[in-house]
């Protein structure tokens, strides 16, 4: 026994508080109490305490939260908690936080003098730890009827108490110079080398990227891939887009399910594998599809499904589950994907062959201002959908006062439907890589990032060997191609998986270690970008294009497509049709024609730019894609006159419902409203005003929405009310008594009338 006998006891049920003084005072203890949270957390911090022994439910403060604070002001001090009955899952938790022992009410002389004993005998904080997960096991032999939680808890607790989590976080940390700006590459590998991003592995971070903790944990809950609570040492995580739905999702989803014994969002009782749904990973030219940790599976049915869980039961290794590689750059050692690149029709600029090296040093023959102005004389606009002039974009970089200048690439294409920037970045690295370089000379930049999205994490090996041989012979670093002062290198910023990312803005806060959050502008990111920084930002299929302009020339380049629209473009095709794929084809191309080359099967509505574009029906399939008409990033699905487009929209409505970051109220609420409207209408309770509705508040959220996400979010509703109106007035009638059929009287009436025993003699059911 050590000689430490000072005891606060942080209690307000005097009766706790007394018998506590009573045995304690009798065992030879010197006691103190204070009833509250607040005041336990001050005299504990101040006082010579040996030991605080404190309530978990205190009236103003969590007890976890007292746990927390001692933690970190105060790790020499002992904790005990007292627990209630129903309180398991409580002290589970607080000994995960780093109590010594815990107690439940009521307890013996016996038992709290033991428990004191125990967690005064190991006076060190760090020694203590070593106990905790036998205490956890022991709370967990407790709690009754959870046996999935229990485990789970567990593996979380064994995972914070584990000695090697402090060295090892601080070591990452380290490796990326415990900058807080790297806080998403910190939080990445902490995630892969842990499980998850623990409370405690967030104080460690907060410590050493001196920052706080609420920064790490708002970056931990915001990305999709990341997560507080261990996973599975496996993470399956199935697409749930509309495409993968309509290829049977359901029943794969079904078969997976069955297969673990848990249902989704959980983790098997083992800790083995989790299951999770996911938002489009960009395979829905061969849907259904899934992540299993970064490995991509393709083409599920049920019964592969159920095949590939077994398998994994057995070797836990998901990239066993690649046997047969994809074609092209797939099959590439440091690749090794079953994904296909299903390429159907290469065009002239972005699918065509390049000779790395060639466009930069045609670039370089001509001055930085030149390389813009040959941009703005291709008139090369943003392949993103939006279509602002990339040259103008390059200029104002260009002239934005700033010593430095950075060249982003948005490779997060989370648009459902698109895929076609897998492909450049599986089969075109060096052409994309080549346009961040031109960038990089016009605008004077010698930073380029590259931000790839989680799900293609597959990918991020072989681009980075890509940039090493780039790097080899003098097409990045210094002096590249010996133009003596043109430094220029490029790094891959991983993306964990956000929608919101493809944003521009919350693309560049992502960068920099934060939440994708959107900004707000101006500042345009041509002005103050990652870092303040004048910044290019262009996505993928836009560096190729610049690429080849630089090599072909721009008459060469505006001779294709249509005169507002030059160039081609890429199509993701999906759906009901032939020949899913990639499709490069020149803007100005009709829709009709393109339902034809892909062989869609009786097309009934095509929606064209993801949900964020356009629902077209047969009446527009004259139209062509380019920027003035149907303008695109590249998704193009194809639904046939069997599929329920009301129940696309409100598919579409729910991810954006899902994806919305939450900063503005017309698209956090707005969304909702929508969703919620729009379901009433399906389920029949709709009336004629209702189209009205849906218009003005769709309008009202794309006018006041601070981003891009907003602005366009209402899109599926607005566009199927033009061009498919008579789904909706076939679904809306006038109530004949006046009331609206979404709400109902009678079940408003139910309580009342069971607590007075008395019938409405109005509304009679
Ligand atoms: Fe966030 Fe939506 Fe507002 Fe964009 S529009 S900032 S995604 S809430």
């Amino acid at each position: 026994m050590v000689e430490a006998r000072r005891i606060l006891v942080v209690d307000d049920e005097p009766v706790v508080v007394k018998s506590c003084e009573r045995i304690l005072g009798g065992a030879g203890y010197e006691v103190e109490s204070v009833a509250t949270g607040q005041e336990g957390i001050r005299r504990a911090v101040k006082g010579a305490f040996h030991l605080v022994m404190a309530d978990l439910k205190l009236p103003d403060l969590d007890g976890m939260e007292l746990v927390r604070m001692l933690r970190i002001e105060r790790p020499e001090i002992a904790i005990v908690i007292i627990t209630g009955n129903s309180s398991v899952r409580s002290a589970a938790e607080a000994i995960r936080l780093g109590v010594s022992d815990y107690i439940e009410k009521p307890f013996t002389p016996n038992e709290i003098t033991d428990a004191i004993g125990r967690a005064l005998q190991t006076p060190d904080s760090r020694e203590r730890s070593h106990n905790e997960a036998s205490l956890m096991r022991d709370v967990l032999s407790r709690a009754a009827g959870d046996p999935v939680f229990g485990q789970h808890l567990l593996a979380n607790v064994e995972l914070a108490v584990s000695e090697s989590l402090e060295a090892d976080v601080q070591e990452i940390c380290a490796k990326y110079g415990n900058d807080r700006a790297r806080m998403m590459d910190i939080v990445r590998d902490v995630q892969d080398h842990f499980g998850c991003v623990s409370g405690r592995a967030m104080e460690l971070i907060a410590k050493a990227a001196s920052t706080h903790r609420v920064e790490v944990e708002s970056v931990v809950s915001f990305y999709a891939f990341l997560s507080k609570e261990l996973k599975g040492k496996v993470a399956i995580r199935l697409c749930r887009d509309v495409i993968n739905e309509q290829a049977g999702g359901d029943r794969v989803a079904q078969a997976i399910s069955d297969e673990l014994g848990v249902d989704f969002g959980r983790t098997t009782p083992d800790g083995h594998i989790s299951l999770e749904y996911t938002a489009c990973i960009g395979m829905c030219d061969q849907a259904p599809a899934a992540l299993v940790n970064d490995v991509v599976v393709t083409s599920l049915t049920a019964e592969s499904a159920r095949r590939m869980v077994r398998e994994l039961k057995q070797h836990m290794d998901p990239r066993r589950l690649v046997r047969q590689p994809g074609d092209g750059n797939n099959a590439h050692p440091l690749v090794h994907a079953m994904v296909k690149n299903n390429i159907r029709k290469e065009g002239p600029i972005v699918l065509a062959e390049l000779s790395p090296g060639d466009a930069i040093r045609a670039a370089l023959t001509v001055s930085p201002s030149q390389v813009i102005l040959d941009i703005k004389d291709a008139r090369l606009r943003g392949r993103g959908g939006a279509g602002f002039p990339t040259g103008v974009k390059w200029e104002f970089t260009r002239l934005a006062s700033g010593e430095k200048k950075c060249v982003l690439c948005n490779a997060d294409e989370g648009e459902p439907g698109t895929f076609k920037d897998r492909v450049i970045l599986t089969q075109q690295p060096d052409l994309m890589f080549e346009g961040m370089t031109i960038a990089g000379y016009a605008v004077g930049a010698e930073v380029g990032i590259v931000y790839l999205r989680g799900e293609y994490a597959y990918l991020r090996s072989y681009l980075e060997s890509v940039l090493d041989r780039r790097r080899g012979v003098g097409l990045l670093g210094a002096d590249i191609c010996d133009r003596k002062g043109f430094d220029f290198d490029i790094s891959i910023q991983m993306g964990a998986g956000a929608y919101v990312c493809g944003e521009e803005t919350a693309l560049i806060s992502s960068c920099e270690g934060l939440r994708g959050d959107p900004k707000d502008r101006p500042p345009f990111p041509a002005q103050k970008g990652y870092l303040g920084l004048p910044t290019v930002i262009n996505n993928v299929e836009t560096f190729c294009c610049v690429a080849r302009i630089l090599e072909k020339g721009s008459d060469w380049f505006s001779a294709i497509g249509s005169k507002d629209s030059t160039g081609t473009k890429l199509l993701s095709v999906s759906g009901d049709c032939e020949r899913p794929g990639v499709y490069e084809l020149p803007f100005g191309v009709r829709l009709r024609d393109v339902l034809e080359m892909v062989g869609a099967r009786n097309p009934a509505a095509v929606q064209v730019g993801g949900p964020s574009g356009q629902m077209v029906g047969p009446d527009g399939f004259d139209r062509s894609v380019c920027y003035d008409d149907l303008a695109t990033g590249g998704s193009m699905m194809v639904f046939d006159s069997s599929r329920d487009v009301l129940g696309i929209v409100a598919d579409f409505m729910e991810f954006f419902v899902e994806e919305s970051c939450g900063f503005c109220t017309p698209c956090r609420v707005g969304n909702v409203l929508l969703k919620d409207r729009l379901s009433d209408i399906r389920a029949g309770k709709g009336v004629p005003e209702d189209i009205e509705y849906l218009k003005n508040l769709g309008e009202t959220i794309k006018f006041a929405s601070r981003c891009g996400l907003g602005q366009t979010s209402a899109n599926p509703v607005l566009t199927t009310l033009r061009n498919f109106p008579s789904l909706y007035e076939a679904l809306v009638r006038a109530p004949r008594d006046g009331n609206r059929r979404t709400f109902d009287i009678h079940a408003a009436l139910r309580d009342a009338t069971a607590i007075t025993g008395r019938k409405s003699v109005i509304f009679t059911e």
